[in-house]
């Protein structure tokens, strides 16, 4: 089968497709013929050994994938050959004490496919069925591979760690990223009303059709200043970061007493700093987010599969145009997610 592999970190050259066996079920396995898979930043860090960790080369990247069952290990329970499904990239070692009361993202052999072990930019994968989902026959592969890791991860945050409940408001920054579309249609699912912010006319228009109520320039505009202007100076309940240094002082001046700062990523810069003074006397808390757990992808596949949610796909390419991907990833601006077909 073709697959798409780094041997040695570095630039987007390093993305080699080479000719390997096709995987082996074991008989608590489906095997999956990928029809799209999905980038996402992560994919960026791993190739350029941004992470700064070990990780087993040569690897098969990609953490997000759909396709079609194509065999079924003799104690699957839940599929069946021909079923159209897409996967979890996340799963928890399945024993300890976080992993038996669901808590699968805190487990601390938590492992993530394309980074501790072989993903999805490849033709066929084999996983366990708890790592595998139903996707409905009316849903794209392409739409399949762009939703699950930044869906599940938006999820976590607003709902899981960020309590946000109906009425409340929340800024979402970078509406146009892929954590930032999935947080805008979560927040409008949950009842909540929706500041982001983008750094184009373009951006704005696209995330008030996916329902945004107020859209700040982040180029151009004062970020806590407009927010306090939209929530009649209160702030807002909960804020969904992964921008990092740049926005990290607006984002807390725009948290309403008692609101939650949930950070998931640093683009930007992680070095940050907070006055502890404000955080105290305002009942403010600072929560830290990564991937989430098989109960948030379990919701998020059902608003997934009733047409809820629109994974917005800003480019589509083949396989073979893999060093492409990275470069519009790494480039930024794009609104939405890149996805490989196969
Ligand atoms: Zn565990």
């Amino acid at each position: 089968m073709k697959a798409i592999r780094i041997h040695n970190y570095g630039g987007p050259e390093v993305l080699q497709i080479d000719e390997i066996p096709e995987p082996t079920p074991t008989d608590n396995e489906v095997k999956i013929n990928i029809k799209a898979s999905g980038l996402n930043h992560l994919d960026i860090w791993i190739r350029s050994g941004a992470l700064g960790l070990p990780l087993p080369l040569p690897l098969i990247p990609g953490s997000d994938g759909a396709g079609i069952i194509t065999y079924v290990g003799k104690n699957v329970t839940r599929f069946k050959k021909g079923d159209h499904v897409f996967i979890n990239a996340g799963s928890g070692c399945g024993k300890c004490d976080s992993c038996r009361i669901g808590q699968e993202a805190l487990c601390t052999k938590f492992f993530i496919l394309g980074e501790h072990g072989n993903g999805t930019h490849c033709e066929f994968i084999c996983l366990p069925e708890h790592q595998v989902f139903s996707l409905a026959k009316n849903i794209p592969f392409t739409e399949g591979a762009a939703f699950p890791l930044v869906f599940m991860t938006s999820w976590h945050m607003l709902v899981a760690k960020g309590q946000l409940q109906k009425g409340q408001t929340v800024l979402i920054l970078a509406g146009g990223s892929g954590i930032g579309m999935a947080g805008i249609q979560i927040a409008k699912v949950r009842g909540a009303k929706v500041i982001t912010t983008v750094g184009s006319e373009e951006h704005r228009q696209k995330v008030l059709k996916l329902g945004a109520d107020f859209v700040i320039d982040h180029y151009k505009e004062d970020i806590a200043k407009k927010v306090k202007e939209f929530t009649n100076g209160q702030g807002v309940a909960v804020v969904l970061e992964h921008v990092g240094e740049k926005v990290w002082q607006s984002c807390l001046k725009s948290l309403a007493k008692g609101g939650r700062l949930v950070t998931c990523g640093g683009t930007t810069g992680t070095d940050v700093s907070i006055n502890l003074r404000h955080l105290f006397m305002k009942h403010q808390q600072i929560l830290g987010s990564t991937m989430g757990n098989p109960s948030d992808m379990e919701q998020v596949a059902t608003h997934i599969n009733n047409g809820d949610f629109s994974p917005v796909i800003a480019q589509q390419l083949p396989y073979s145009q893999i060093a492409e991907g990275h470069q519009i990833i790494e480039k930024g601006g794009m609104f939405g997610k890149v996805v490989l077909t196969w």
